[in-house]
């Protein structure tokens, strides 16, 4: 595997050199210029020259020892055209001991190079993509070996630094340059949230920025990368260990890359001559990652690929094992607007992002239910999920079309589907529009039944869209969600006066606030949670409320002193049995009588409502209904454990369809229960805002649904369209058929009907 003595000691003195050429005084050009000398001096060439990748893709001479002077940014090739063209096009590096004889070869009479006769070149590489060509060529028939083209691969990423530095050629230059250069791209998901967008990409967690390319101490940095790779090692071991869950099989897909590389030692042992060469552990780490993802991007075999994604996970643990040179992208260099493409994303992280434009979202794992999709629902951001390569086949600046209603993501499309999808994002802002213009329009089906269409918050930007679309009111307000967001838990009084502005902003329209939905998904990184193996059945929502007494009590007293003279609406989440929600209401009980003992005035009413989204709940409907003042119905969480199959997992996301037999019985036994107790009831599920479903939910008698403010527009347009009675026969007619999923059905019918769905 090691090179021979002689050669690594020269490599590390022309690194060394090089480095010091690039830190170095004057532009950027003159530097180029100090490095083909001193790059031909020392690989003995007597001509050593930069290419540099043009928009349209076009290859420019920038530097050049050898060739003729008035032939720099003179002389010019197309990608594909000649060898230069041919080593941007096939992103390879070429050795040949007789240069001219090669059918690419395109002579260009102004560079003088006839007299060359061997050449060998490498692409300039940055992220994967061809910035230009290091060439260097000999005046006699030479035959370049292994360690060669290996050193001028390091020179060229080297090179890189300084072409990407944007002073040669303009960032958005180099941005347009890769675009032309690269194939575009379908990929196919799972849509999580409809919608279509246009932009440029931005890697959540993107590669590194290496700081320092060339070592100092070569001792130094191989232990360095000793420890890291021990280090990553030891914290696999951990995860397995504390069997935590990092997302579908990941980390047994982590150790079985782990162990591939570690058992032919080539991955590591690469890494190791690499450094030898001259290069600091991570850049060493980031020069090998290329080179094999290069080859496994060539690899047609999808096992191959996807062991790319590992390696290039493998690749991120391990450079933040060393990370202390690496920083990550200023935040600031994010576009004003732009596509967000992730592994995974937590809901927290996305309203990090949401101060500024997210256009849409990609993700590599995601379910439709899970909180970030709920939350880029109430942002009206288009979710594509389950597009497992995509972080290895997106670079941040790629121009990417989200078609999330075709779940698909197009990556560098060609101009007419740019200009396509543009013209499609203006149609769908007019149909916006159009739901807009309803806003004010009265909310009943053809034959008069009027329906209550709420809203569900957790953002005060949420409360915006009240006023938006008309909703009469906030059906479901998480109020975990503004916690997710903080550094700390917030204080009675804070927590008081977010409330406060919550009221002020429904401007007198009700608001249910569900009390504290923690665990599950929903981690407060402040708040110490242990592992669970099965988080979703695990310590969350009320069971928390009830063992930890004071989070409830603080919360219920915040809410009744924001509540002071308006109607308090509070709900329980994930309520299984009647003894919680006793002591529940208990709580609230305690928390009225101190606002009283300290002279608040009280809120003008309190009403009591519990979540059904435990099975449980439904043989205990009598005895709750007498206790509680309304119902809501959280489907994604009911319909998790009713099938048994967790909302969060990609793999079950179409597996069950709540439009079928169970679920429809389901709901009208609720329906039935409730309404002859005289029990409000409601769905804030996201069941309640797609059309098709919320057509068969009205149906089956409800008349009060909660969704994201994106949703009212399209679910009154059907509610206005759809003649109840007969859609309610239909259902009935159909509804308890025993079929994996009655969907295209009810959608059939809708279009028979004209019903817009
Ligand atoms: C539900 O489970 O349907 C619900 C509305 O609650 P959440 O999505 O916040 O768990
Ligand atoms: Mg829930």
């Amino acid at each position: 595997m090691s090179e021979a003595p002689g050669i690594v000691s020269g490599t590390r003195r022309l690194l060394r050199r090089l480095r010091d050429t690039m830190a170095g005084s004057g532009r950027a050009q003159e530097r180029l210029d100090r490095i083909v000398r001193l790059v031909a001096a020392e690989m003995i060439a007597e001509v050593c020259s930069v290419y540099v990748m043009r928009a349209g893709e076009v290859l420019e001479l920038f530097a050049t020892k050898g060739l003729r002077a008035e032939a720099v940014h003179r002389t010019r090739l197309r990608v594909g055209e000649g060898l230069v063209g041919l080593i941007a096009a096939t992103a390879q590096p070429l050795a040949l001991s007789d240069a001219q004889s090669h059918p690419a070869f395109a002579y260009r009479p102004e560079t003088g190079e006839e007299i060359y006769h061997s050449l060998m070149g490498a692409p300039i590489l940055r992220g994967g993509r061809v910035l230009g060509v290091l060439v260097v060529q000999n005046r006699t028939e030479h035959h370049y070996d292994e360690d060669e083209i290996e050193v001028l691969q390091t020179i060229a990423m080297i090179v890189a630094e300084l072409v990407a530095g944007g002073e040669l050629v303009s960032p958005r230059e180099i941005a347009e340059s890769r675009a032309a250069g690269m194939l575009s791209v379908r990929l196919v998901g799972v849509r999580l949230n409809p919608g279509l967008a246009i932009g440029p990409a931005v890697l959540h967690e993107p590669r590194p920025v290496i700081r320092q390319l060339v070592a100092e101490d070569v001792t130094a940095e191989i232990e360095r990368l000793r420890r890291a790779v021990a280090a990553m090692r030891d914290s696999i071991d951990q995860l397995v260990a504390a069997g935590i869950e990092l997302g579908a099989g990941e980390h047994r897909d982590i150790l079985e890359t782990y162990r591939m590389f570690a058992a032919d030692r080539g991955w590591v042992a690469r890494i190791a001559d690499a450094i030898r060469s001259g290069l600091t552990a991570e850049a060493a780490v980031q020069k090998i990652r290329e080179e094999t993802s290069r080859r496994m991007m060539q690899a047609s075999d999808p096992y191959l690929r996807e062991r790319l994604v590992d390696l290039e996970d493998l690749a991120n643990r391990l450079q933040r094992h060393l990370s202390e040179r690496i920083a990550d992208a200023e935040p600031a260099e994010l576009p004003a607007e732009f596509v967000l493409v992730a592994r995974a994303l937590g809901p927290a992280e996305l309203m990090d992002y949401s101060q500024r434009r997210v256009l849409g979202l990609v993700l590599e794992g995601g379910s439709p239910t899970e909180h970030v999709a709920i939350v880029a629902r109430a942002l009206d951001i288009p979710v594509i999920g389950r597009l497992e390569d995509a972080t290895s086949r997106i670079e941040s600046g790629d121009v990417v079309v989200v078609d999330a209603d075709h779940a698909q993501v197009l990556i560098r499309p060609s101009e007419d589907i740019r200009l396509a999808a543009i013209s499609s994002v203006g149609a769908r802002t007019r149909k916006r529009a159009m739901y807009e213009g309803l806003r004010a329009a009265p909310t009943v089906t053809r034959d008069g039944v009027g329906i209550k269409l709420m809203l569900n918050a957790g953002l005060l930007v949420d409360m915006t869209h009240l006023a938006a679309t008309g909703a009469e009111g906030v059906g479901l307000f998480r109020t975990e969600l503004p916690l997710m967001v903080r550094d700390t838990f917030p204080a009675v009084d804070d927590q008081t006066e977010f409330y406060r502005r919550v009221f002020d902003l429904a401007e007198g329209r009700p608001v249910v606030f569900r009390t504290l939905d923690i665990g599950g998904d929903k981690v407060l990184p402040y708040l110490p949670h242990a592992a669970e193996d099965n988080p979703a059945m695990g310590w969350r929502a009320i069971r928390i409320g009830l063992d930890r007494p004071a989070l409830l009590r603080e919360q219920l007293r915040a809410l009744i002193r924001a509540a002071s003279g308006r109607d308090l609406w509070v709900k329980f989440p994930m309520v299984a049995e009647l003894p919680e929600l006793e002591r529940a209401k208990a709580v609230l009980d305690l928390e009225l009588a101190r606002a009283a003992e300290e002279g608040r005035a009280p809120p003008a009413s309190v009403q009591i409502g519990v979540m059904l989204e435990v099975p449980a709940l439904l043989w205990q409907l009598p005895d709750l209904c007498r206790r509680i003042d309304f119902l809501s119905i959280g489907t994604n969480d009911l319909i998790q454990f009713l099938f048994a199959c967790d909302r969060g997992n990609p793999r079950l996301a179409d597996r069950y369809d709540p439009l079928s037999a169970p679920m429809l019985k389901l709901l009208r036994e609720v329906v039935v229960e409730t309404n002859a107790a005289a029990v409000p009831l409601s769905m804030c599920g996201e069941m309640a805002g797609d059309p098709i479903e919320a057509m068969v939910l009205i149906a089956l008698g409800f008349r009060s649904l909660s969704m994201a403010g994106s949703a009212i527009g399209p679910v009154k347009a059907m509610i206005r369209s759809v003649d109840l009675a007969a859609v309610t026969n239909y259902v009935a007619e159909i509804g308890a058929r025993p079929d994996h999923s009655l969907r295209s059905k009810f959608e059939a019918y809708a279009r028979d009907h004209l019903i817009a769905v």
